[in-house]
């Protein structure tokens, strides 16, 4: 992508929802190049974190940058242009839209402001519309869906409809991938692939992975750090090694 990949600092995050502290001065950082886990019990504040770094929630205290750039009063249409990616815990596809017209379509994200910056106001002339779609097909190249491009993306099974998530994610060049739940709903099989390709997303493209999982093999199979939240506080940060033996977060799992 010629980005840099700039580590992601959540700093003191509060975010409240009228008498609720969803989350509750929340600290850690996702190094550039790593996979950083966030994890927790229910209503942990997984959620509510992923939206307040995306601009979705309005944050009450603290301060969220990606390198040098302040993302705290970010809105979530910018975020393509500022190089963050995400795909959503439930499918936000267009079903009756093919593959490469949905990746496209996040691909367009990028003109919110990408482009806009580097002077790039018109719509896209022919030659670039050819660019783009080549990139496209070289993105769905990595994610095993070119056998999909023609095809609604309605059609494909479950998960290969999460791989087209990601794809479109990834179509706005990311130095930063957010996914939520990614391996939801799927079999073994299906979840050892994502794992697979979550790792290939850090190794191949370089690009950090921000990732919201409930499934405990998957997580402490591929993240470089974990941080866990209960009720809004964090209650460790660490390697999976350290988390999964950290008497804390054995509590709160066995607590819930
Ligand atoms: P998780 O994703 O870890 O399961 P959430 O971030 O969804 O947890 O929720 C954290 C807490 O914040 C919960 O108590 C939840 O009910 C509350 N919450 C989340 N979103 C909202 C919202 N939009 N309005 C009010 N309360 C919310
Ligand atoms: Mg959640």
């Amino acid at each position: 992508s010629g980005r840099r990949v700039r580590p992601l600092r959540v700093d003191d995050l509060t975010v409240r929802f009228g008498g609720l502290v969803a989350l509750d001065h929340v600290s850690f950082t996702v190094e550039p190049g790593s996979i950083h886990a966030l994890i927790g019990p229910n209503g942990a504040g997984k959620s509510t974190c992923f939206n307040a770094i995306s601009g979705v929630y309005r944050i009450a205290e603290g301060r969220i940058t990606l390198g040098e750039i302040d993302l705290t009063k970010t809105r979530a249409h910018r975020l393509a242009g500022l190089g963050i990616g995400r795909a959503f815990q439930s499918l936000s596809l267009s079903p009756t839209s093919t593959v490469f017209d949905n990746v496209m379509l996040g691909r367009h994200s990028l003109t919110a402001g990408g482009f806009l910056s580097y002077g790039l106001r018109a719509p896209w002339t022919s030659r670039s519309a050819r660019r783009h779609g080549e990139r496209v097909t070289e993105i769905c190249e990595f994610l095993g869906i070119t056998r999909y491009l023609r095809t609604p993306a309605g059609a494909l099974p479950y998960g290969d409809q999460k791989r087209v998530d990601i794809a479109r994610a990834l179509a706005v060049e990311p130095t930063l991938l957010m996914l939520d739940e990614p391996a939801a709903g799927m079999s073994a099989g299906e979840t050892a692939d994502m794992a697979r390709l979550i790792q290939d997303v850090r190794d191949e493209l370089g690009v950090s992975v921000l990732l919201v999982e409930h499934d405990m093999g998957l997580v402490m199979g591929i993240a470089d750090r974990v941080t866990v939240l209960d009720f809004g506080r964090l209650i460790a940060d660490d390697v999976p090694a350290a988390v999964q033996s950290s008497p804390a977060v054995i509590h709160a799992y066995l607590g819930n």
